[in-house]
C-alpha cells in the first residue's frame, strides 16, 4: 500500500461529498434579490446541502472518475448479448450537426424536414433489412420496443375480439422478455429448450393452446444459436392465431444475411445501441425502433412516417386504416442515436452491413475453436452465431466459480464476459467480440483465457479467489449491494461500514 493510496499514476479518488464543502463553489453567480416565489409557501428553506468545489476540483474529481471506468475505446468489451462493438467517429460528428444537435421536439415541422428525412431513410433501411412493413421509432431501448411490439399484438387481438392470457417464453430468454409480457398482465409460460440448446417445434406446439397471444422468441438465441425450426414455430404460432415476437438484440449476426420478416416474425424491436453501433452501457441513451409485419402494421403507436414521408403525431389525425394502440413517448425517440445508425448504415452500406455480420460471427467461432480444448464450449455441435456460449464444468474441483474466473480478468485488464446468462446452461460465460476486434486483439484475449484455464486446473485458486487485486476496488460485496444498496450519503462512518 501506498502512502496515498494512489496506485502509481491511478489516483483514487473519495466520494465527492467528502472532498466538497458546502461554502466552496465554481461559479460567481449574483444574488437573486427579492423576488416572489410562485410555489405556494412550499419553498424550501434550509441550505441545500451539495457538495462544493472548485472548478479545477471538479475538473480533476470527474477525470479521476473517468479513468477508472473501463469502456470500448480501452480495449475488448466482451459481453454476450450486449455487441459492445465500436462506436465509429463519423457517427459521433454527424450527430453534432447543428441542424440535427440543436432541433427541439416542439418545433413547427415545416423547420425541421432533414430531421424528418433523415427518419424516413432510416425506417427504410430498418425495414429492408428486416423485410417488416411498418416501423415504430420511438422506443427508447430494446425493453420498450418489447412493449410497442407486445402492445401492438394485444391491439390487434383486440380488434379480433379476443382476450387472449397467455405468452410463451424459452427458458433461455432474456429477462425483459417475460419482464414486458408480465408487466402486460400476460401469463408466462415457459417453453423448454432441448438437449442442444434450441427450441423444437413440438415443444412449442405442446404449450400451444387458444389461450396464447404470442411467443417471444429471440432469434439468434441467447446460447448463441440460430434456432433452426424458425419458420416451423412461426407457421405453429400463426395457425394457433397467435403472433410472433422476435426478440432482435442479436440481430448483429444476421443483417444482411436474412430477413426476420420471411422468417414469419410479427414484431421485432432493433437495438440500435447494439447491432448499428450507437453507444451503449452508461453511454446511452439508447433507441429500440420495432418493425412491424403486414399484420400488425396499423396498430403502430404514434408518431409514426406514412411512406410518403408524412408525420402522423397524433391519434386523430389518422385515417380509417390506422390504428395506433396509443403513444409511447412524449415526442418522437432519440434522434441523435437515429443520426449515429443511419451514418452507420450508409458508411458501410449493404455489403459492409453484411461483412458485419460474417465478421461478427467469425469471431466468435474463432474464440470458441481456440479455447475448446481447455474451457467448457457449452453447445459444442452446433456452429456459434456471434456470440459463443461456455460454462463452468471445466472448473469442477477446481475451487473456482464463474463469479472468480471473471474477477480474475479484471485483473488481467479485461471486461468479464457475461456471467451467469443464459440459465439453461450451469455458470454460463457468455462472450461475444463482435466484429471490431482485430485478430491480434482476439489472440490475446483468448492467449488470457487459455492462461487463466490453465491457472484454475493447476490449482493456483488464489489468483481467483482473491480477485481482483490491483483494481481500485478489491471484491465488493455484490449480494449486500444488490439487497441493501445504501444511496443516500449520510455521514463517513456509515461510508466506512458499507465498503467493508
Ligand atoms: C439487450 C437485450 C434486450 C433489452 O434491450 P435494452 O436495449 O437493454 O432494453 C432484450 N433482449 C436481449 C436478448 C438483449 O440482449
Amino acid at each position: 500500500m501506498t502512502f496515498t493510496g494512489n496506485k502509481a499514476l491511478a489516483l483514487s479518488e473519495p466520494l465527492i461529498f467528502e472532498i466538497g464543502r458546502r461554502e466552496v463553489t465554481g461559479v460567481d453567480i449574483e444574488d437573486a434579490g427579492t423576488f416572489e416565489d410562485r410555489l405556494g409557501g412550499q419553498a424550501r428553506t434550509t441550505p441545500i446541502d451539495l457538495p462544493g468545489l472548485s472548478e479545477p476540483e471538479t475538473m480533476r474529481h470527474f477525470v479521476r472518475l473517468s479513468r477508472q471506468n473501463y469502456a470500448i475505446d480501452m480495449g475488448l468489451y466482451p459481453l454476450g448479448s450486449c455487441t459492445m462493438k465500436h462506436n465509429p467517429r463519423l457517427n459521433e460528428k454527424m450527430a453534432r450537426l447543428p441542424g440535427f444537435a440543436d432541433i427541439h421536439p416542439l418545433q413547427p415541422l415545416s423547420t425541421v424536414p432533414g430531421a424528418l428525412e433523415l427518419m424516413g431513410e432510416l425506417s427504410r433501411w430498418l425495414l429492408t433489412l428486416t423485410g417488416m412493413k411498418a416501423v415504430a421509432l420511438s422506443p427508447k431501448a430494446g425493453a420498450q420496443g418489447e412493449l410497442a411490439g407486445m402492445m401492438a399484438i394485444r391491439a390487434a387481438l383486440r380488434a379480433r375480439g379476443e382476450n387472449r392470457g397467455t405468452v410463451l417464453v424459452p427458458e433461455s430468454a432474456h429477462g425483459t422478455n417475460p419482464a414486458t409480457a408480465a408487466a402486460l398482465g400476460y401469463r408466462v409460460k415457459a417453453v423448454k429448450a432441448r438437449e442442444d440448446g434450441t427450441v423444437s417445434v413440438e415443444a412449442v406446439r405442446e404449450a400451444l393452446d387458444s389461450d396464447v397471444a404470442a411467443i417471444m422468441l429471440t432469434n439468434p438465441n441467447t446460447c448463441g444459436l440460430f434456432e433452426p425450426e424458425v419458420a416451423a414455430i412461426a407457421a405453429a404460432i400463426h395457425e394457433a392465431g397467435a403472433y410472433f415476437y422476435g426478440d432482435g438484440a442479436n440481430f448483429n449476426a444476421i443483417v444482411g444475411k436474412t430477413k426476420p420478416g420471411e422468417l414469419g416474425v410479427d414484431a421485432m424491436h432493433i437495438n440500435l445501441h447494439k447491432t448499428f453501433s450507437t453507444p451503449h452501457g452508461g453511454g446511452g441513451p439508447g433507441a429500440g425502433p420495432v418493425v412491424l409485419s403486414e399484420r400488425l402494421a396499423a396498430y403502430a403507436p404514434v408518431p409514426f412516417l406514412r411512406e410518403d414521408g408524412t408525420l402522423v403525431e397524433r391519434t386523430d389525425q389518422c385515417e380509417a386504416e390506422e390504428l395506433p394502440f396509443g403513444r409511447l413517448v412524449a415526442f418522437h425517440g432519440q434522434m441523435g442515436m437515429y443520426v449515429r445508425a443511419l451514418s452507420y448504415m450508409l458508411a458501410h452500406g449493404s455489403d459492409g452491413l453484411r461483412q458485419a455480420s460474417e465478421d461478427a460471427v467469425l469471431a466468435a467461432n474463432y474464440i470458441k475453436a481456440q479455447l475448446a480444448d481447455v474451457m467448457t464450449v457449452s453447445f459444442p455441435d452446433r456452429p456459434s452465431m456471434h456470440e459463443v456460449l461456455f460454462d463452468d464444468r471445466f472448473l469442477k474441483g477446481s475451487g473456482v466459480t464463474t463469479l472468480d474466473f471473471a474477477k480474475a480478468m479484471i485483473d488481467e485488464g479485461y471486461h468479464p464476459m457475461t456471467m451467469y446468462f443464459p440459465l439453461v446452461v450451469p455458470g454460463a460465460m457468455l462472450i461475444e467480440p463482435t466484429e471490431s476486434e482485430s485478430l491480434a486483439s482476439l489472440d490475446l484475449f483468448i492467449a488470457t483465457l487459455r492462461d487463466l484455464a490453465k491457472s484454475a486446473r493447476e490449482g493456483d485458486t488464489e489468483r481467483f479467489t482473491e480477485a481482483p487485486r490491483y483494481a481500485p476496488r478489491r471484491r465488493l460485496d455484490e449480494t449486500r449491494g444488490a439487497r441493501k444498496p445504501i444511496l443516500t450519503y449520510e455521514a463517513p462512518s456509515d461510508f466506512q461500514e458499507a465498503a467493508e
